[in-house]
């Protein structure tokens, strides 16, 4: 399953963080098959029209989709030279497929700065220039190949040479690969290159529990939404020293904690929600009277796809889906009232699943 890494220098809030995500945790006994990585932290994805669903249908069970972070500890300045820790380092970014950078926006006098001082940008550039050179270096090591190919006039080597020529004056410059627009001719092979510097980042600001209401005002936060513009990545402000607590609370006492906190909803949640949206998932529903369940799919991904999911068998033998949108189900308060309104479709093989769908599968054994 897709995976984002938590990266970030020391001292900004990692731990602290990713303590959070364990602490919350997803409840065990739904997801026997889980693989135990004491680097991994698996949630729950919060999504309110699972508990709408369950509140229609009344089943046995509810189960939400999950959602899994990697802690990456260990980026040091020179990482890109290969030496020791900074090597893992990088590899285990290469298997994430998004980056959750934790960059420090509070001032504490009382936890050192690796660096002596609090400047969210000079901490995004450390971590970014690291990536930005290992990037240079395996298009460095491409190019020399494909350039000798691309001389042979063979068309691939010849597009893929182009691409990498884009690249690699931004990288040089000391930007991300990110940054540049790419067309939808070039974007398979810009994939193919397994770049670091393209994959989907979220910066998550980690700021004061007293500034977590008012972020707005918090000039770190504004500079780091500047930058991330820049490079098309997305920012979130969490106080990652709150979601510790938050996450061993229970719904009441959170949904208190967040009012006096003057948040509506917890950093982790918002952490999840952007997360999963950064890697284009989304969501459709199994909706039985034993089991109400969240299932996480990639936007784009047809039915029998989907059916997968659950199970192989179900792809294999796909016949059709009975499709509900959750709106419309919701809105009709019953399958069989939905179905009279007409509002139940049969999606056959090239129906391309929608977020928020819920879907009985009908296939062959
Ligand atoms: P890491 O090295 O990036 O994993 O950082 P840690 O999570 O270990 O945090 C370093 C120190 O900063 C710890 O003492 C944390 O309690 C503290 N810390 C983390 N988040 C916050 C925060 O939001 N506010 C304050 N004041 N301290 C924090």
């Amino acid at each position: 399953s897709l995976t984002a890494g938590i990266v970030g220098l020391p001292n900004v809030g990692k731990s602290t963080l990713f303590n959070a995500i364990t602490k919350a945790g997803a409840e065990a006994a739904n997801y026997p098959f889980a693989t135990i990585d004491p680097n991994v932290g698996m949630v729950e994805v919060p999504d309110y029209r699972l508990e709408e669903l369950t509140k229609l249908v009344k089943p046995k069970k509810t189960v939400p989709a999950t959602f899994e972070f990697t802690d990456i500890a260990g980026i040091v300045r020179g990482a890109s030279k290969g030496e020791g820790l900074g090597n893992k380092f990088l590899s285990h970014i290469r298997q994430v497929d998004a980056i959750c950078h934790v960059v420090r926006c509070f001032d504490d006098d009382n936890i050192t700065h690796v660096e002596g001082r609090v400047d969210p940008l000079a901490d995004i550039d450390t971590i970014n220039l690291e990536l930005v050179l290992a990037d240079l270096e395996s298009v460095d090591k491409r190019l020399a190949r494909v350039s000798k190919i691309a001389k042979t006039k063979d068309k691939e080597a010849v597009a893929e040479l182009a691409v990498l020529e884009k690249i690699k004056p931004v990288l040089e410059e000391g930007k991300s690969a990110r940054s540049i627009e790419f067309t939808d001719d070039e974007l398979p092979i810009v994939k193919g290159l397994f770049l670091l510097t393209t994959k989907p980042v979220l910066y998550v600001a980690n700021v004061a529990e007293d500034e977590i209401a008012d972020v707005e005002n918090n000039n770190y936060v504004k500079q780091v939404k500047e930058f991330a513009a820049t490079e098309n990545a997305e920012v979130i402000t969490v106080c990652a020293r709150a979601e510790e607590e938050i996450a061993e609370l229970d719904e009441d006492d959170k949904k208190d904690f967040l009012e006096a906190l003057g948040i509506e909803e917890s950093g982790l949640d918002k952490l999840i929600r952007t997360a999963y949206h950064l890697l284009g998932l989304a969501t459709y529903f199994t909706a039985g009277e034993q089991e109400v369940r969240a299932w996480t799919f990639k936007v784009g991904m047809k039915a029998p796809e989907c059916a997968g999911i659950i199970h192989t068998d179900f792809e294999r033998g796909f016949i059709r889906a009975e499709t509900v949108s959750f709106i419309d189900l919701k809105e009709y308060g019953s399958m069989s009232a939905a179905k009279d309104a007409g509002r139940v479709r049969l999606e056959g093989k090239d129906y391309v699943v929608q977020d928020g769908d819920v879907m009985l599968f009908r296939f062959n054994v």
